[in-house]
């Protein structure tokens, strides 16, 4: 049977969620054994337009954003977003609660005119997406589970409340009222 081709592509990111995935040196060789990876800027020079999963890094924050977008959306049977900055726009849409004029001087100054900012915006406000993988950076255990599912033609269950709730049914006293920060895991 003909692996399924898979694509990594990156949007308006750090890129940390794309080093997660090449830091799976244990589980890496199995993985390329099940699947081919056409497309993966940060790993490999290989670039193909003929895939089957697309994972989507990084938020939409450029105009010239969308429609790249929407032909990998057109591509890709199964299109994934990874990472908070593509699931939910991230910290990239700080810059939202400012105005885009001030946004934009504040950083590129009188180059600003060369840049095509739009407001921040999640993969999801301009294309439709299959599966989100949450988190900044993505579990590498929620990015092999989602995988798995894939390859054998499951559907991934997700928890759909927040990790909070699990924590306090734990019984955990929240780091916050101990006057420390949670990062959530
Ligand atoms: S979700 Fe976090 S780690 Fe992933 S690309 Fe965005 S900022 Fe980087
Ligand atoms: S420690 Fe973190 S996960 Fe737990 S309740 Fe507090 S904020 Fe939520």
């Amino acid at each position: 049977m003909a692996k399924p081709k898979v694509a990594f592509f990156d949007f308006t990111c750090c890129e940390g969620c794309q080093l997660q995935i090449l830091s799976l040196e244990e589980e890496l060789p199995e993985i390329l054994g099940l699947i081919d990876i056409v497309n993966f800027r940060e790993a490999s020079s290989a670039v193909s337009n003929d895939y089957d999963i697309a994972f989507i890094e990084g938020a939409i924050t450029r105009e010239s954003e969308i429609p790249r977008i929407q032909k990998i959306r057109n591509q890709a049977k199964i299109l994934i977003t990874i990472g908070a900055c593509s699931s939910i726009g991230g910290v990239n849409c700080i810059k939202n609660f400012y105005p885009m004029d001030k946004v934009l001087q504040d950083t590129y100054g009188d180059k600003a005119e060369w840049y095509d900012i739009i407001p921040a915006r999640p993969i999801s406000a301009v294309v439709p997406v299959d599966y989100q993988l949450q988190c900044c950076p993505i579990m590498k255990e929620e990015f092999l589970y989602l995988l798995k599912c894939l390859l054998n033609g499951q559907t991934p269950q997700f928890p759909k409340h927040p990790v909070c709730v699990e924590c306090r049914l734990k019984g955990n006293v929240c780091v916050y009222d101990k006057g420390m920060t949670c990062m959530g895991r």
